[in-house]
């Protein structure tokens, strides 16, 4: 068995290690680093949850000992395709290299350019970059990039997920032709293959884990959902009430504009719930980051994009709002849980809609996926809808003639097409309502231990454990919900009959 002292990591470096109590060198951490540290270019092929930072940060560490940076010319330089990520292969420096004088830069997007230019001007061994912030350095000429010893790439198939290759290409020739490359990729797709035959001298291969193999220690399974929105969002609902054992979970969506939706709807059904895309500022990013790693928040709803490569130790659940588009993606979002062999659970939403992106993560984990409660099939058109709508055959029973009847009537304006509806705010609005509407009649049915577990003892947006609730939410949705017809007053607007579109039903200050 390796130990990290076989590895040829600088005395200072193994005592951070130790400080840091791991005892033992990770497989991807044992084959790198000592050819990182012979200087040999290395395409790891690992993803998130491997070590593979380390499995790069302490080799450098090592390697910076000697030599002084000098201003405007960093002497290694990270690229990273999230902010996220930097700053946390920031922290990874910070942690290992306590004991040493190293300048780290962060060069992301979303912070202010004049601090970042005032640390390449004192010089700096290490520089972590996205690679448009990095571009846009480079391009105000504050920035040598000829004195780089040593290139990380990390994430590489996520950077080509981002459309950043053409970035990383530019990136690449702009650097001495004799700098040693670390490259790393949880999957080898042809485009990424090319870019390592193309700036990749001779480099020894490092296969740790592929990414069939990820799903090991995670217990998956696929509910069943109706293809709506709303028909998500209560079923996802249910699924957190049904599961007391979610200490904490990542909900993944496939868009942006989603992860907004889900997250306003979570805080509105009494979650304690935070949100992670794109298109927030990094301070949002890093409060919410850091509230959930804090266990402020019980549930993160994010994209892949901003989610990628997170380094958050202990979720015990992912929730896949989406089946995800790329196969990959599954891979990585339930490589979330079960990290560091402690044992995890993903759910995966699927509708109708989703078999050919099912069918593809079947093929790439090479194992079929079990049903939480019945699959597809048991998911119904009912008649009584009468638009296509989906419901869940068990729920059609009972009160489902309720929900029925209340969907139709909040339905009745709707497109047909979600995602166009939804970017719009009265589109949103109208959503609100009719999430309202379903639920009035969802209950918890289905939990991984027990299938007729009710528990509901799911985390308060204010940080108490506390029931189901449903009561304390505005009363704008739910009253419109219930009052369509019978609620009518002097705002009601006239001219619409019964059919009157929801959002026009919505209280406003005015
Ligand atoms: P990474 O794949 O770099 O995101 O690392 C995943 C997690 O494993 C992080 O929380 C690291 O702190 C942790 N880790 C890295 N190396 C080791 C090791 N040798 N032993 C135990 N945990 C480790």
């Amino acid at each position: 068995m390796t130990t990290f002292s076989e590895l040829g990591l600088s005395a200072k470096v193994l005592a951070a290690v130790e400080a840091t109590g791991y005892t033992q060198p990770t497989p991807i951490q044992a084959e790198a680093i000592p050819h990182a540290l012979q200087r040999r270019d290395v395409l790891g092929i690992a993803q998130t949850g491997t070590g593979k930072t380390a499995s790069f940060v302490l080799p450098m560490l090592t390697m910076l000992e000697k030599g002084r940076a000098r201003a405007r010319m960093p002497r290694t330089l990270i690229i990273e395709p999230t902010r996220e990520l930097a700053a946390q292969v920031e922290e990874s420096f910070k942690r290992y290299g306590h004991d040493q004088r190293i300048n780290v830069a962060l060069l992301i997007g979303g912070m202010s350019f004049d601090e970042q230019e005032k640390k390449l001007d004192r010089g700096c061994d290490v520089l972590i970059a996205t690679p448009g912030r990095l571009l846009d350095h480079f391009e105000r000429g504050k920035l040598l990039l000829t004195g780089v010893e040593v290139l990380v790439i990390d994430e590489a198939d996520r950077m080509l997920d981002m459309g950043f290759i053409p970035d990383i290409e530019r990136i690449c020739k702009l650097l001495p032709f004799t700098r040693q490359t670390l490259f790393f990729s949880a999957t080898m797709p042809a485009e990424i293959t090319k870019l390592t035959e193309q700036f990749l001298q001779n480099p020894v291969r490092v296969e740790v884990a592929k990414p069939a193999s990820a799903a090991l220690t995670v217990e998956q399974r696929l509910v069943a959902s109706g293809s709506k929105d709303y028909d998500k969002r209560s079923r996802l609902r249910e699924l957190l009430r049904a599961n007391p054992d979610v200490a904490n979970a990542i909900i993944f969506c496939n868009r942006k504009r989603d992860v907004a939706t889900l997250f306003r709807s979570l805080e509105k059904h009494g979650f304690s719930a935070g949100a992670l895309h794109g298109d927030m500022d990094q301070r949002a990013r890093m409060t919410m980051l850091h509230n959930f790693r804090e266990d402020k928040l019980q549930l993160l709803v994010a994209s892949d994009v901003a989610a990628r490569g997170l380094d958050i130790p202990a979720v015990s659940h992912v929730f896949n709002f989406d089946v995800p588009i790329h196969a990959e993606d599954y891979v990585h979002r339930i490589g979330r849980t079960g990290r560091a062999g402690r044992s995890g659970k993903a759910f995966t939403l699927v509708t109708k809609q989703d078999s050919k992106h099912l069918d593809a993560i079947t093929k790439l984990i090479g194992t079929e996926i079990e049903w939480l409660d019945g699959d597809l099939s048991t998911v119904v058109t009912s008649e009584s809808e009468g638009d296509g709508e989906e419901r869940r055959g068990r729920r059609s029973r009972g009160e489902g003639e309720k929900n029925g009847r209340n969907r139709r009537s909040g339905r009745s304006r709707k497109s047909s097409n979600e995602d166009e509806k939804a970017e719009t705010p009265i589109a949103a609005a109208t959503e609100e309502i009719q999430e309202d509407e379903v639920e009035t009649i969802l209950e918890p049915v289905t939990s991984f231990e027990s299938e007729n577990s009710q528990a509901s003892n799911v985390r308060s947006s204010n940080g108490s454990r506390s029931s189901r609730n449903t009561s304390g939410r505005g009363g704008r949705g739910s009253q419109n919900a219930r009052g369509r017809t019978s609620g009518r007053d002097e705002h009601t607007p006239v001219g619409f009959g019964d059919d009157i579109p929801a959002f026009m039903l919505i209280a406003t200050n005015a």
